[in-house]
């Protein structure tokens, strides 16, 4: 009897503050803006909701658990650092990505010129095409606090298969 594939879906949420004197970072990729965002890592939020789909896929504690901001060691950490933390795991366990796909919240600075940097950073640290990730960006017609440009809001779903 052939084996069956599995296939796992994911889903992770992860909000930062924007804050002055910090540098703007997502999905890994530098950002030219007056504001950066604010976390005991580099606060990539989109990189974080990643892992965190990523984890939740597989049923694993969530990114808070695995590298707690109590711990000085991912103080202000690279956060590509915890996605190959976390990809190399699974991978070894047989894991691939067929596809993620994410949308982040932000009333500034506007992201879809760096869309192709960020969706080649992503792509690359999980092993796969560029058109393996979905990228979006909107802003919430400046309601609430993406819209007071306090904070951003990323949210990404995965898709792994195994087998
Ligand atoms: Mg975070």
């Amino acid at each position: 009897m052939p084996q069956l594939r599995e296939l796992r879906v994911g889903q992770g949420i992860d909000i930062h503050p924007l804050v002055s004197g910090r540098r703007f970072i997502l999905g890994g990729v530098p950002i030219p803006y007056s504001k950066g965002l604010a976390g005991h890592s580099d606060a990539d939020a989109l990189i974080h909701a990643i892992v965190d789909a990523l984890l939740g896929a597989t049923g694993q504690p969530d990114i808070g658990s695995l590298f707690p901001n109590t711990q000085k060691r991912w103080k202000d950490l690279d956060s590509r650092e915890f996605l190959r933390i976390v990809w190399g795991k699974l991978k070894r366990q047989g894991w691939e990505v067929l596809n993620i796909d994410a949308t982040v919240l932000a009333e500034a600075p506007k992201l879809s010129p760096h869309y192709p940097a960020m969706k080649a950073s992503l792509a690359g640290l999980l092993g796969i095409t560029p058109d393996r990730v979905g990228l979006k960006a909107t802003t919430t017609e400046q309601l609430g606090f993406v819209g007071r440009k306090e904070g951003i809001l990323a949210s990404a779903v995965v898709l792994l298969m195994r087998g």
